[in-house]
């Protein structure tokens, strides 16, 4: 076995450069010799220096995409972010806020007048009144510090899968294991038999995600039933990733919350990013019973403390306008959806048509993950294989997600070139 001073590192012009121990090397620095005193160079790393939690994690697909889109120059479909802003008002606020001296730390909860529409908010739309609301760092934050606050080592958190990345990397964190629930192409349906398989003895936590990415489904009644009294005969907490709420084209987003029983055992998750088309603010929030919310707040505090001042504000006032702003996004999303998925059936790609969110998947027929590595060069589109969402790799071999969150000019010209394809 290597012991520590088996290998030193010796500076080069091309950084730290293994070399022996024991082979000649001056010892210590021109500056410790001249004082006479021999300080010891550092020391080789006996083992690993990445924790062991970060198995399988490496750089997200989205920043690999986005990354592979910039270098290609191709169209990016990829990574779901909006190619235009949201509202000005909310902007505007943004600036105000700036002006006026909202620029230190928030209260640890967040700003009243955030917290506050959030709590109208889920008034307004579904009835609830949450006890406790959290602003935090986006959904991916709020995601974070509820299974961080909720879940103890070997704990399990059943899944829908395919499942957004961040789900597994922070289930990892927590030492926790992850239970899929494979929902399957073409309907990606809830099969009471694969939820009824993933509910083993160690459950903790469900983990649920309406509207669904990258699916683009809306579960419906009978499905969060199912969900519901599973969680509730296991006694189980349900966290739910809603930050799809308002991006429904069809059927009705349905709050697992609002379910008998499930006020009280359901941390809900949302955020600024897709309901108003500002991904960039990162301002998120969960709600729901105290306990819950305290348990993310605890985790909360010292993984950021709380900032973002002035763009909570904006979100306040994002939140606080007219309902038709939510309106006139959707339309304009299902535009684009419909847009984007007649250009696949154009090109020969089978899409199926999503219900809600900013994805659609298509079979392309072929390995999806071949398919996507060679798409830039061949056409000048990124996309993203549907499998890097799955454990079960085979589920959806064929399936690509692609984002119609752009432009109408930019996915007109994608469905073009996706249209050469057969040429
Ligand atoms: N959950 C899902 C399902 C997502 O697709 C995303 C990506 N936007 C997030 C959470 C992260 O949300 P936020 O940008 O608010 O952190
Ligand atoms: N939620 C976005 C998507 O699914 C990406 C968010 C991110 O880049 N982490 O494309």
């Amino acid at each position: 076995m290597m012991r520590r001073s088996d290998t030193q590192y010796d500076r080069s012009e091309h950084g730290l450069r293994k070399c022996p121990a024991r082979e000649a090397r001056p010892q210590g620095t021109a500056a410790s010799s001249r004082a006479g005193r021999v300080v010891p160079g550092p020391v080789a790393p006996t083992m690993p220096r990445r924790a062991a939690r970060l198995a399988g994690l490496g750089t997200t697909i989205f920043t690999e995409m986005s990354a592979l889109a910039q270098r290609t120059g191709a169209i990016n479909l990829g990574q779901g972010f909006p190619d235009t802003d949201g509202p000005p008002e909310a902007i505007e606020a943004a600036v105000a806020a700036l002006r006026s001296g909202e620029n230190q730390y928030a209260p640890l909860p967040g700003v009243p007048a955030l917290r506050e529409a959030v709590r109208e908010h889920q008034r307004r739309h579904y009835g609830l009144e949450p006890e406790d609301v959290l602003i935090t760092f986006g959904a991916t934050e709020a995601i974070a510090a509820a299974l961080l606050g909720l879940c103890d080592p070997g704990d399990e958190v059943v899944v829908l899968e395919p499942y957004y990345d961040s789900y597994a990397a922070c289930i990892a964190f927590a030492g926790a294991q992850r239970r899929p629930v494979t929902l399957r192409p073409p309907g990606f349906a809830l099969e009471p038999e694969a939820l009824r398989g993933a509910l083993g003895p160690r459950a903790r936590v469900l983990l649920l995600n309406t509207p669904h990415n990258p699916t683009g489904r809306v579960l419906d009644r009978t499905e969060l039933e199912l969900i519901a009294s599973a969680c509730r005969e296991r006694d189980l907490v349900c966290v739910t990733d809603e930050v799809y709420e308002h991006l429904v084209y069809e059927g009705r987003h349905v709050p697992i919350a609002t379910l008998p029983g499930m006020a009280e055992r359901t941390l809900t998750i949302s955020s600024i990013g897709k309901s108003f088309s500002f991904t960039g603010w990162k301002i998120g929030w969960c709600s729901g019973p105290a306990e819950l919310v305290a348990a993310a707040r605890t985790v909360k505090q010292f993984l950021t403390f709380a900032g973002g001042t002035p763009l909570q504000h904006a979100s306040a006032a994002a939140l606080r306008l007219a309902p038709s702003h939510l309106e006139v996004l959707r339309e304009d999303l299902r535009a684009k959806r419909d847009q984007l998925c007649a250009g696949l059936v154009a090109a020969g790609l089978a899409p199926l048509i999503p219900a809600a969110t900013y994805f659609v998947n298509a079979d392309v027929g072929t390995d999806a993950v071949r398919f996507c590595a060679e798409l830039p060069e061949r056409c000048g589109v990124v996309a993203i294989p549907t499998s890097v969402f799955y454990d079960d790799k085979q589920a959806a071999s064929t399936l690509v997600r692609f984002a119609f969150c752009k432009r109408e000019e930019v996915i007109a010209q994608a469905a073009a070139r996706l249209a050469s394809l057969g040429s």
